[in-house]
Protein backbone atom coordinates (compact mmCIF):
# COMPACT_ATOMS: atom_id res chain seq x y z
CA UNK A 1 0.00 0.00 0.00
CA UNK A 2 2.70 2.32 0.58
CA UNK A 3 3.50 4.79 -1.82
CA UNK A 4 0.50 4.75 -3.20
CA UNK A 5 -1.85 7.86 -4.93
CA UNK A 6 -4.70 8.81 -2.87
CA UNK A 7 -7.22 11.55 -4.20
CA UNK A 8 -9.08 13.17 -1.90
CA UNK A 9 -12.24 15.64 -2.38
CA UNK A 10 -12.50 18.15 0.07
CA UNK A 11 -9.67 19.95 1.99
CA UNK A 12 -12.08 20.93 5.21
CA UNK A 13 -11.15 19.92 8.69
CA UNK A 14 -11.48 16.37 8.35
CA UNK A 15 -9.98 16.22 4.50
CA UNK A 16 -6.99 18.35 5.44
CA UNK A 17 -6.00 16.59 8.40
CA UNK A 18 -6.62 13.01 6.82
CA UNK A 19 -4.28 14.39 3.91
CA UNK A 20 -1.62 15.67 6.30
CA UNK A 21 -1.53 11.86 8.27
CA UNK A 22 -1.93 9.77 5.11
CA UNK A 23 1.55 11.80 3.89
CA UNK A 24 3.51 11.38 6.75
CA UNK A 25 2.67 7.45 6.58
CA UNK A 26 4.28 7.61 2.97
CA UNK A 27 1.19 8.18 1.16
CA UNK A 28 1.07 10.04 -1.92
CA UNK A 29 -2.07 12.67 -1.65
CA UNK A 30 -3.61 15.16 -3.88
CA UNK A 31 -6.46 17.27 -2.57
CA UNK A 32 -9.27 18.99 -4.59
CA UNK A 33 -11.16 21.42 -2.64
CA UNK A 34 -14.15 23.18 -4.29
CA UNK A 35 -12.97 26.91 -2.41
CA UNK A 36 -10.88 29.23 -2.47
CA UNK A 37 -7.68 28.44 -0.15
CA UNK A 38 -9.02 29.57 3.29
CA UNK A 39 -5.25 31.34 4.60
CA UNK A 40 -6.17 33.67 1.30
CA UNK A 41 -9.48 34.27 2.39
CA UNK A 42 -10.31 33.95 6.01
CA UNK A 43 -13.90 33.14 6.96
CA UNK A 44 -16.39 31.69 4.34
CA UNK A 45 -19.34 33.50 4.47
CA UNK A 46 -22.78 30.72 5.67
CA UNK A 47 -19.79 28.59 7.58
CA UNK A 48 -19.54 28.32 11.26
CA UNK A 49 -17.03 30.94 13.02
CA UNK A 50 -15.71 28.59 15.58
CA UNK A 51 -16.10 25.12 17.05
CA UNK A 52 -15.64 23.48 20.16
CA UNK A 53 -12.86 20.62 20.14
CA UNK A 54 -12.97 18.05 22.53
CA UNK A 55 -10.49 15.46 23.57
CA UNK A 56 -10.91 13.25 20.87
CA UNK A 57 -10.31 15.64 18.63
CA UNK A 58 -6.87 16.93 20.42
CA UNK A 59 -6.38 13.63 20.40
CA UNK A 60 -6.15 13.73 16.66
CA UNK A 61 -4.20 16.69 16.69
CA UNK A 62 -1.43 15.22 18.97
CA UNK A 63 -0.89 12.39 16.14
CA UNK A 64 -1.00 14.86 13.37
CA UNK A 65 1.78 17.07 16.03
CA UNK A 66 -0.89 20.09 16.04
CA UNK A 67 -2.36 19.77 19.12
CA UNK A 68 -0.18 22.92 21.28
CA UNK A 69 -0.66 24.89 18.44
CA UNK A 70 -4.48 24.23 18.48
CA UNK A 71 -4.76 25.62 21.63
CA UNK A 72 -2.41 28.83 20.97
CA UNK A 73 -5.41 29.68 19.01
CA UNK A 74 -8.40 28.17 21.50
CA UNK A 75 -10.49 29.84 24.30
CA UNK A 76 -11.12 27.63 27.03
CA UNK A 77 -14.76 26.84 27.87
CA UNK A 78 -15.26 25.59 31.56
CA UNK A 79 -18.78 24.61 31.15
CA UNK A 80 -22.00 25.84 30.54
CA UNK A 81 -23.37 29.31 31.31
CA UNK A 82 -27.33 28.98 31.66
CA UNK A 83 -29.26 32.17 30.84
CA UNK A 84 -32.77 31.37 32.19
CA UNK A 85 -35.42 33.89 31.17
CA UNK A 86 -36.08 34.86 34.66
CA UNK A 87 -33.28 34.18 36.89
CA UNK A 88 -29.49 35.38 37.05
CA UNK A 89 -27.02 33.09 35.15
CA UNK A 90 -25.55 29.90 36.30
CA UNK A 91 -22.44 27.70 34.97
CA UNK A 92 -22.80 24.54 34.52
CA UNK A 93 -19.33 22.64 34.73
CA UNK A 94 -18.71 20.35 32.08
CA UNK A 95 -16.59 18.29 33.89
CA UNK A 96 -14.38 18.34 38.07
CA UNK A 97 -11.74 20.42 36.78
CA UNK A 98 -9.59 22.81 34.04
CA UNK A 99 -8.48 19.31 33.23
CA UNK A 100 -11.80 18.32 31.85
CA UNK A 101 -12.71 21.40 29.70
CA UNK A 102 -13.72 21.91 25.99
CA UNK A 103 -11.76 25.15 23.25
CA UNK A 104 -13.20 27.17 21.53
CA UNK A 105 -11.57 27.36 18.01
CA UNK A 106 -11.96 29.05 14.53
CA UNK A 107 -12.88 26.81 12.04
CA UNK A 108 -10.59 28.77 9.50
CA UNK A 109 -7.94 29.03 11.77
CA UNK A 110 -7.70 25.52 11.99
CA UNK A 111 -8.76 24.54 8.80
CA UNK A 112 -5.28 27.03 7.92
CA UNK A 113 -3.27 25.21 10.10
CA UNK A 114 -3.97 21.50 8.57
CA UNK A 115 -3.23 23.09 5.56
CA UNK A 116 -0.13 24.41 6.52
CA UNK A 117 0.90 21.02 8.13
CA UNK A 118 -0.29 18.95 5.24
CA UNK A 119 1.41 21.00 2.76
CA UNK A 120 4.30 20.53 4.92
CA UNK A 121 3.95 17.02 4.91
CA UNK A 122 4.03 17.08 1.58
CA UNK A 123 0.35 17.20 -0.08
CA UNK A 124 -0.73 18.77 -2.73
CA UNK A 125 -3.58 21.01 -2.98
CA UNK A 126 -5.58 22.08 -5.86
CA UNK A 127 -7.83 24.58 -4.24
CA UNK A 128 -10.87 26.14 -6.65
CA UNK A 129 -11.72 22.33 -8.27
CA UNK A 130 -14.69 21.24 -7.55
CA UNK A 131 -15.66 17.41 -8.04
CA UNK A 132 -18.27 17.08 -10.65
CA UNK A 133 -18.23 13.62 -11.73
CA UNK A 134 -16.54 10.15 -10.52
CA UNK A 135 -16.58 7.09 -12.97
CA UNK A 136 -15.62 4.39 -10.81
CA UNK A 137 -15.28 2.38 -13.44
CA UNK A 138 -12.16 4.15 -15.53
CA UNK A 139 -11.11 5.47 -12.07
CA UNK A 140 -11.11 8.88 -13.35
CA UNK A 141 -13.16 11.77 -11.86
CA UNK A 142 -13.91 14.97 -13.84
CA UNK A 143 -13.68 18.60 -11.86
CA UNK A 144 -14.46 22.19 -12.54
CA UNK A 145 -13.22 25.52 -11.30
CA UNK A 146 -15.73 28.68 -10.63
CA UNK A 147 -15.43 29.90 -14.44
CA UNK A 148 -16.83 25.86 -15.20
CA UNK A 149 -13.59 25.31 -16.86
CA UNK A 150 -13.05 21.10 -16.79
CA UNK A 151 -10.33 19.23 -16.31
CA UNK A 152 -9.69 15.38 -15.80
CA UNK A 153 -7.41 13.46 -13.29
CA UNK A 154 -6.92 9.31 -12.91
CA UNK A 155 -8.33 8.77 -8.94
CA UNK A 156 -7.51 4.89 -8.12
CA UNK A 157 -7.91 5.46 -4.96
CA UNK A 158 -10.59 8.08 -4.38
CA UNK A 159 -11.29 9.27 -0.25
CA UNK A 160 -14.41 11.27 0.17
CA UNK A 161 -14.34 14.34 2.92
CA UNK A 162 -16.46 16.64 1.18
CA UNK A 163 -18.52 17.19 3.94
CA UNK A 164 -22.88 16.93 4.53
CA UNK A 165 -23.21 17.56 0.57
CA UNK A 166 -20.46 15.06 -0.82
CA UNK A 167 -20.37 15.00 -4.65
CA UNK A 168 -18.58 11.82 -4.33
CA UNK A 169 -21.14 9.90 -2.21
CA UNK A 170 -23.72 11.27 -4.84
CA UNK A 171 -21.44 9.60 -7.74
CA UNK A 172 -20.68 6.55 -5.71
CA UNK A 173 -24.13 6.04 -4.90
CA UNK A 174 -25.22 6.43 -8.51
CA UNK A 175 -22.53 3.43 -9.18
CA UNK A 176 -23.71 0.92 -6.45
CA UNK A 177 -26.58 2.28 -3.55
CA UNK A 178 -25.36 3.15 -0.56
CA UNK A 179 -28.61 3.49 1.39
CA UNK A 180 -28.46 6.61 2.21
CA UNK A 181 -30.92 8.00 4.44
CA UNK A 182 -31.24 11.48 5.26
CA UNK A 183 -32.99 12.52 8.25
CA UNK A 184 -33.97 16.56 8.62
CA UNK A 185 -34.10 17.67 12.01
CA UNK A 186 -36.99 20.25 11.27
CA UNK A 187 -34.75 23.27 13.23
CA UNK A 188 -32.69 25.50 11.61
CA UNK A 189 -30.07 27.93 12.89
CA UNK A 190 -28.74 31.43 12.07
CA UNK A 191 -25.69 32.85 12.89
CA UNK A 192 -24.88 36.36 15.03
CA UNK A 193 -22.24 38.29 16.76
CA UNK A 194 -21.58 39.48 19.95
CA UNK A 195 -18.85 42.31 18.92
CA UNK A 196 -15.77 42.46 21.76
CA UNK A 197 -15.97 45.47 23.75
CA UNK A 198 -15.52 48.79 22.13
CA UNK A 199 -11.64 49.72 21.30
CA UNK A 200 -10.32 46.18 22.67
CA UNK A 201 -10.05 42.39 23.03
CA UNK A 202 -11.95 42.79 25.87
CA UNK A 203 -14.87 40.36 26.27
CA UNK A 204 -18.83 41.40 26.92
CA UNK A 205 -19.52 38.27 28.68
CA UNK A 206 -17.88 35.31 30.27
CA UNK A 207 -15.30 34.01 28.08
CA UNK A 208 -14.79 30.79 29.68
CA UNK A 209 -17.92 29.41 29.27
CA UNK A 210 -20.61 28.04 26.48
CA UNK A 211 -23.46 30.35 27.05
CA UNK A 212 -27.05 28.77 26.77
CA UNK A 213 -30.05 30.76 26.32
CA UNK A 214 -32.35 27.80 26.80
CA UNK A 215 -36.41 28.60 26.01
CA UNK A 216 -37.75 24.55 25.74
CA UNK A 217 -38.47 24.50 21.82
CA UNK A 218 -35.39 26.63 20.85
CA UNK A 219 -32.26 28.61 21.98
CA UNK A 220 -29.68 30.86 21.37
CA UNK A 221 -25.64 29.81 22.39
CA UNK A 222 -22.71 31.81 22.12
CA UNK A 223 -19.27 30.77 22.05
CA UNK A 224 -16.12 33.11 22.34
CA UNK A 225 -13.22 34.17 19.91
CA UNK A 226 -10.07 34.77 20.55
CA UNK A 227 -10.54 38.05 19.03
CA UNK A 228 -12.88 38.81 21.98
CA UNK A 229 -16.08 38.48 20.27
CA UNK A 230 -18.76 35.68 20.58
CA UNK A 231 -20.31 33.06 17.98
CA UNK A 232 -24.23 33.39 19.01
CA UNK A 233 -26.51 30.76 17.21
CA UNK A 234 -30.07 30.78 17.09
CA UNK A 235 -31.89 27.88 17.00
CA UNK A 236 -35.09 27.88 16.20
CA UNK A 237 -38.06 25.46 13.91
CA UNK A 238 -37.59 26.13 10.61
CA UNK A 239 -41.53 26.30 9.52
CA UNK A 240 -44.84 25.93 11.90
CA UNK A 241 -46.52 28.29 14.59
CA UNK A 242 -44.84 30.81 16.65
CA UNK A 243 -41.69 30.88 16.88
CA UNK A 244 -39.88 29.90 13.93
CA UNK A 245 -37.77 31.52 11.01
CA UNK A 246 -40.95 31.57 9.07
CA UNK A 247 -42.66 33.91 11.92
CA UNK A 248 -39.09 35.81 11.93
CA UNK A 249 -38.36 36.01 8.49
CA UNK A 250 -36.38 39.23 9.00
CA UNK A 251 -34.70 41.80 11.73
CA UNK A 252 -37.93 43.43 11.74
CA UNK A 253 -39.90 40.57 13.07
CA UNK A 254 -36.90 39.27 15.21
CA UNK A 255 -36.18 42.10 17.14
CA UNK A 256 -38.99 42.16 19.26
CA UNK A 257 -39.03 39.07 19.73
CA UNK A 258 -34.91 38.83 21.05
CA UNK A 259 -35.69 41.89 23.12
CA UNK A 260 -38.60 39.47 24.80
CA UNK A 261 -37.44 36.52 25.52
CA UNK A 262 -33.13 37.14 25.09
CA UNK A 263 -33.36 40.33 27.23
CA UNK A 264 -29.60 39.88 28.04
CA UNK A 265 -28.39 38.88 24.92
CA UNK A 266 -30.12 41.44 22.59
CA UNK A 267 -28.02 44.62 24.36
CA UNK A 268 -24.86 42.68 23.30
CA UNK A 269 -25.39 42.55 19.54
CA UNK A 270 -25.17 45.66 18.11
CA UNK A 271 -25.13 44.41 15.11
CA UNK A 272 -28.35 42.61 15.10
CA UNK A 273 -30.28 44.08 12.61
CA UNK A 274 -27.94 43.65 9.88
CA UNK A 275 -26.81 39.96 10.81
CA UNK A 276 -30.25 38.74 10.98
CA UNK A 277 -31.02 40.23 7.37
CA UNK A 278 -28.13 39.63 5.66
CA UNK A 279 -27.19 35.74 7.37
CA UNK A 280 -28.61 32.79 6.17
CA UNK A 281 -30.58 30.17 7.70
CA UNK A 282 -28.84 26.96 7.80
CA UNK A 283 -30.41 23.28 7.88
CA UNK A 284 -29.88 20.97 10.22
CA UNK A 285 -30.20 16.82 8.82
CA UNK A 286 -28.67 14.03 10.16
CA UNK A 287 -27.06 11.54 7.89
CA UNK A 288 -26.92 7.56 7.62
CA UNK A 289 -25.29 5.10 5.05
CA UNK A 290 -25.52 1.53 5.10
CA UNK A 291 -21.93 1.39 3.37
CA UNK A 292 -19.54 4.22 3.22
CA UNK A 293 -17.20 2.24 0.27
CA UNK A 294 -17.10 0.69 -2.95
CA UNK A 295 -14.83 -1.84 -2.64
CA UNK A 296 -11.23 -0.76 -2.41
CA UNK A 297 -12.25 2.41 -5.31
CA UNK A 298 -13.43 4.67 -2.49
CA UNK A 299 -14.12 5.72 0.88
CA UNK A 300 -16.00 8.19 2.52
CA UNK A 301 -15.14 9.63 6.00
CA UNK A 302 -16.24 12.79 8.40
CA UNK A 303 -19.44 14.43 7.04
CA UNK A 304 -19.82 12.47 3.84
CA UNK A 305 -20.18 9.46 5.84
CA UNK A 306 -21.70 10.70 8.90
CA UNK A 307 -23.60 14.33 8.95
CA UNK A 308 -25.01 14.89 12.48
CA UNK A 309 -26.25 17.98 14.43
CA UNK A 310 -24.23 20.56 16.17
CA UNK A 311 -25.28 19.69 19.62
CA UNK A 312 -22.83 17.69 20.98
CA UNK A 313 -20.05 19.82 19.15
CA UNK A 314 -18.23 16.65 18.39
CA UNK A 315 -19.22 16.72 14.15
CA UNK A 316 -15.74 17.49 13.57
CA UNK A 317 -14.39 15.98 16.92
CA UNK A 318 -15.58 12.27 15.18
CA UNK A 319 -14.21 12.97 11.68
CA UNK A 320 -10.75 13.79 13.52
CA UNK A 321 -11.28 9.98 15.38
CA UNK A 322 -12.53 8.67 11.60
CA UNK A 323 -9.37 9.84 9.89
CA UNK A 324 -6.60 8.31 12.65
CA UNK A 325 -8.61 5.26 12.25
CA UNK A 326 -8.60 5.00 8.31
CA UNK A 327 -4.77 5.91 8.25
CA UNK A 328 -3.79 3.68 10.35
CA UNK A 329 -5.74 0.42 8.58
CA UNK A 330 -4.23 1.89 5.35
CA UNK A 331 -0.76 2.40 6.62
CA UNK A 332 -0.54 -0.77 9.00
CA UNK A 333 -1.72 -3.32 6.64
CA UNK A 334 -0.49 -5.11 3.74
CA UNK A 335 -4.23 -5.94 2.80
CA UNK A 336 -5.65 -4.32 -0.17
CA UNK A 337 -7.86 -0.91 0.27
CA UNK A 338 -10.81 -3.10 0.19
CA UNK A 339 -10.47 -4.71 4.03
CA UNK A 340 -9.00 -1.63 4.93
CA UNK A 341 -12.07 0.27 4.26
CA UNK A 342 -14.41 -2.13 5.45
CA UNK A 343 -12.99 -2.37 8.45
CA UNK A 344 -13.29 1.30 9.00
CA UNK A 345 -16.53 0.95 8.11
CA UNK A 346 -17.37 -2.19 10.92
CA UNK A 347 -15.21 0.12 13.64
CA UNK A 348 -16.74 3.61 12.68
CA UNK A 349 -19.90 3.14 11.90
CA UNK A 350 -21.40 1.70 15.13
CA UNK A 351 -19.93 4.91 16.95
CA UNK A 352 -20.87 7.27 14.47
CA UNK A 353 -24.08 5.95 15.10
CA UNK A 354 -24.32 6.29 18.59
CA UNK A 355 -22.72 9.91 18.57
CA UNK A 356 -25.90 11.12 16.20
CA UNK A 357 -28.37 9.58 18.71
CA UNK A 358 -26.78 10.78 21.95
CA UNK A 359 -27.11 14.22 19.52
CA UNK A 360 -30.39 14.29 18.58
CA UNK A 361 -30.79 13.68 22.71
CA UNK A 362 -28.32 16.74 23.76
CA UNK A 363 -30.48 19.39 21.70
CA UNK A 364 -33.34 18.62 23.65
CA UNK A 365 -31.08 18.73 26.60
CA UNK A 366 -29.44 22.09 25.92
CA UNK A 367 -32.65 23.87 24.86
CA UNK A 368 -35.00 22.04 27.51
CA UNK A 369 -33.45 20.07 30.50
CA UNK A 370 -30.97 22.24 32.11
CA UNK A 371 -33.70 24.16 33.14
CA UNK A 372 -35.71 21.36 34.36
CA UNK A 373 -35.42 20.55 38.21
CA UNK A 374 -35.34 15.97 37.77
CA UNK A 375 -32.63 16.94 35.05
CA UNK A 376 -30.67 19.05 37.80
CA UNK A 377 -31.73 16.30 40.09
CA UNK A 378 -29.95 13.55 38.02
CA UNK A 379 -27.07 15.72 37.19
CA UNK A 380 -26.59 16.89 41.25
CA UNK A 381 -26.80 12.72 42.21
CA UNK A 382 -24.56 12.04 39.03
CA UNK A 383 -21.80 13.99 40.11
CA UNK A 384 -22.23 13.12 43.91
CA UNK A 385 -21.51 8.95 42.22
CA UNK A 386 -18.92 10.05 40.17
CA UNK A 387 -17.34 11.72 43.41
CA UNK A 388 -17.73 9.03 45.54
CA UNK A 389 -16.95 5.93 42.61
CA UNK A 390 -14.92 7.86 39.77
CA UNK A 391 -14.23 3.99 38.99
CA UNK A 392 -18.08 2.75 38.51
CA UNK A 393 -19.91 6.34 37.70
CA UNK A 394 -19.23 9.33 34.83
CA UNK A 395 -21.56 11.16 33.48
CA UNK A 396 -22.25 10.52 29.80
CA UNK A 397 -21.17 14.29 28.39
CA UNK A 398 -17.74 12.98 30.31
CA UNK A 399 -17.58 9.89 28.56
CA UNK A 400 -18.29 11.55 25.10
CA UNK A 401 -16.45 14.58 25.83
CA UNK A 402 -13.16 13.54 28.00
CA UNK A 403 -12.26 9.96 27.23
CA UNK A 404 -11.28 8.41 24.07
CA UNK A 405 -13.75 5.48 24.90
CA UNK A 406 -15.90 4.71 21.57
CA UNK A 407 -18.73 6.45 21.10
CA UNK A 408 -21.22 3.37 21.36
CA UNK A 409 -19.20 2.43 24.85
CA UNK A 410 -20.66 5.76 25.51
CA UNK A 411 -24.20 5.94 24.92
CA UNK A 412 -24.80 2.25 26.22
CA UNK A 413 -22.99 3.12 29.66
CA UNK A 414 -25.16 6.67 29.84
CA UNK A 415 -28.21 4.74 29.49
CA UNK A 416 -27.08 1.93 31.93
CA UNK A 417 -25.95 4.81 34.21
CA UNK A 418 -29.48 7.10 33.55
CA UNK A 419 -31.41 4.18 34.78
CA UNK A 420 -29.73 4.02 37.75
CA UNK A 421 -30.37 7.52 38.26
CA UNK A 422 -33.93 7.28 37.74
CA UNK A 423 -34.18 3.79 39.98
CA UNK A 424 -32.36 5.89 43.04
CA UNK A 425 -34.47 9.17 42.70
CA UNK A 426 -37.72 7.28 41.90
CA UNK A 427 -38.04 7.00 46.06
CA UNK A 428 -36.22 10.11 46.90
CA UNK A 429 -36.93 12.40 44.59
CA UNK A 430 -34.20 15.34 46.09
CA UNK A 431 -30.89 14.11 45.74
CA UNK A 432 -29.68 15.23 49.17
CA UNK A 433 -31.99 12.57 50.40
CA UNK A 434 -30.41 9.86 48.98
CA UNK A 435 -28.65 7.72 51.10
CA UNK A 436 -25.01 8.12 48.94
CA UNK A 437 -23.57 4.68 50.60
CA UNK A 438 -26.30 2.74 49.53
CA UNK A 439 -26.24 4.57 46.22
CA UNK A 440 -22.71 3.41 45.60
CA UNK A 441 -23.36 0.05 46.99
CA UNK A 442 -26.08 -0.31 44.48
CA UNK A 443 -24.08 1.03 41.23
CA UNK A 444 -21.04 -0.84 42.08
CA UNK A 445 -23.54 -4.55 42.75
CA UNK A 446 -25.13 -3.25 38.98
CA UNK A 447 -22.35 -2.00 36.62
CA UNK A 448 -19.15 -3.28 36.23
CA UNK A 449 -15.68 -0.50 36.72
CA UNK A 450 -15.46 1.86 33.51
CA UNK A 451 -12.85 0.59 31.40
CA UNK A 452 -9.34 2.44 31.49
CA UNK A 453 -10.37 6.34 29.66
CA UNK A 454 -8.23 6.34 26.77
CA UNK A 455 -9.41 3.00 25.66
CA UNK A 456 -9.77 3.98 21.66
CA UNK A 457 -10.36 -0.06 21.07
CA UNK A 458 -13.71 -1.45 21.18
CA UNK A 459 -12.17 -4.78 21.78
CA UNK A 460 -10.04 -3.52 24.48
CA UNK A 461 -12.97 -1.76 26.28
CA UNK A 462 -14.86 -5.24 26.10
CA UNK A 463 -12.73 -7.34 27.09
CA UNK A 464 -11.75 -5.42 30.55
CA UNK A 465 -14.84 -6.34 32.67
CA UNK A 466 -15.29 -10.07 31.84
CA UNK A 467 -17.82 -11.32 33.80
CA UNK A 468 -19.82 -8.48 35.36
CA UNK A 469 -19.95 -6.89 31.46
CA UNK A 470 -23.50 -8.93 30.87
CA UNK A 471 -24.98 -6.60 33.25
CA UNK A 472 -24.91 -3.59 30.96
CA UNK A 473 -28.01 -3.48 28.91
CA UNK A 474 -27.13 -3.45 25.33
CA UNK A 475 -29.56 -1.84 23.01
CA UNK A 476 -30.00 -1.62 18.74
CA UNK A 477 -26.10 -0.53 18.38
CA UNK A 478 -23.90 -2.98 17.17
CA UNK A 479 -21.07 -2.72 19.31
CA UNK A 480 -18.29 -4.95 17.59
CA UNK A 481 -15.95 -5.45 20.95
CA UNK A 482 -18.65 -7.20 22.30
CA UNK A 483 -19.64 -9.05 19.81
CA UNK A 484 -16.03 -10.62 18.75
CA UNK A 485 -15.71 -11.47 22.72
CA UNK A 486 -18.70 -13.25 22.80
CA UNK A 487 -20.27 -11.71 25.27
CA UNK A 488 -24.33 -11.03 26.04
CA UNK A 489 -25.97 -8.33 23.49
CA UNK A 490 -28.65 -8.16 25.52
CA UNK A 491 -31.70 -6.44 23.73
CA UNK A 492 -30.16 -5.61 20.53
P1 LIG B 1 -16.64 20.03 5.93
O1 LIG B 1 -16.10 20.81 7.05
O2 LIG B 1 -18.02 20.36 5.45
O3 LIG B 1 -15.61 20.12 4.74
C1 LIG B 1 -15.93 19.61 3.47
C2 LIG B 1 -15.02 20.28 2.48
O4 LIG B 1 -15.28 19.72 1.19
C3 LIG B 1 -15.29 21.78 2.36
O5 LIG B 1 -14.07 22.48 2.43
C4 LIG B 1 -15.97 21.92 1.02
O6 LIG B 1 -15.68 23.15 0.39
C5 LIG B 1 -15.39 20.76 0.25
N1 LIG B 1 -16.24 20.30 -0.85
C6 LIG B 1 -17.59 20.18 -0.85
N2 LIG B 1 -18.01 19.75 -2.05
C7 LIG B 1 -16.92 19.58 -2.81
C8 LIG B 1 -16.72 19.18 -4.16
N3 LIG B 1 -17.74 18.86 -4.96
N4 LIG B 1 -15.46 19.13 -4.64
C9 LIG B 1 -14.40 19.47 -3.86
N5 LIG B 1 -14.54 19.88 -2.57
C10 LIG B 1 -15.79 19.93 -2.06
N6 LIG B 1 -18.35 19.90 15.26
C11 LIG B 1 -17.61 19.86 16.40
O7 LIG B 1 -16.82 18.91 16.58
N7 LIG B 1 -17.70 20.84 17.34
C12 LIG B 1 -18.59 21.88 17.21
O8 LIG B 1 -18.68 22.74 18.09
C13 LIG B 1 -19.39 21.94 16.03
N8 LIG B 1 -20.27 22.97 15.85
C14 LIG B 1 -21.02 23.02 14.72
C15 LIG B 1 -21.96 24.05 14.57
C16 LIG B 1 -22.76 24.11 13.45
C17 LIG B 1 -23.78 25.20 13.32
C18 LIG B 1 -22.61 23.11 12.45
C19 LIG B 1 -23.48 23.12 11.21
C20 LIG B 1 -21.70 22.08 12.59
C21 LIG B 1 -20.90 22.02 13.73
N9 LIG B 1 -19.97 20.98 13.91
C22 LIG B 1 -19.23 20.92 15.06
C23 LIG B 1 -19.81 19.92 12.90
C24 LIG B 1 -18.60 20.23 12.02
O9 LIG B 1 -18.75 21.48 11.40
C25 LIG B 1 -18.47 19.15 10.96
O10 LIG B 1 -18.62 17.88 11.52
C26 LIG B 1 -17.11 19.24 10.28
O11 LIG B 1 -16.98 20.47 9.62
C27 LIG B 1 -16.96 18.10 9.29
O12 LIG B 1 -15.76 18.25 8.60
P2 LIG B 1 -15.63 17.66 7.12
O13 LIG B 1 -14.25 18.01 6.71
O14 LIG B 1 -16.09 16.26 7.10
O15 LIG B 1 -16.69 18.49 6.28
Amino acid sequence: MTRQAITLIGGGLVGALVAQLLAKRGFSVEVFEKRPDPRRIGHIRGRTINLALAERGLQALRTAGLAERALQKSVMMRGRMVHPLDADPGLQRYGVDDNEVIWSISRSGLNSLLIDAAEAAGVTFHFGQSLAAADLDSQRIALTDEHGVRREHNASLLIGADGAGSALRAAMNAYQPLGICVEPLGHGYKELEIPAMAGSERFAIEPHALHIWPRASYMSIATPNISGSFNVTLFLPLHGPHPSFDTLPDAAAASAFFRQEFPDLYPQMPRFAEDYDSHPVGTIATLYLDSWHIDGRAVLLGDAAHAIGPFHGQGMNCGFEDAVVLTDLLAASKRDAADAFEEFQRIRKPNSDAIAAMTQENYIEMRDSVADPHYLAKLELGKQLARLAPRYFMPRYRLVTFTLLPYAYAYERGRAQDQLLEQLLRDAPNPHDVSLDAAVATLKATLPRLPPLRSVDAAEVALRPTTQEQKLPMSRFAYPGLASAGQARGNQ
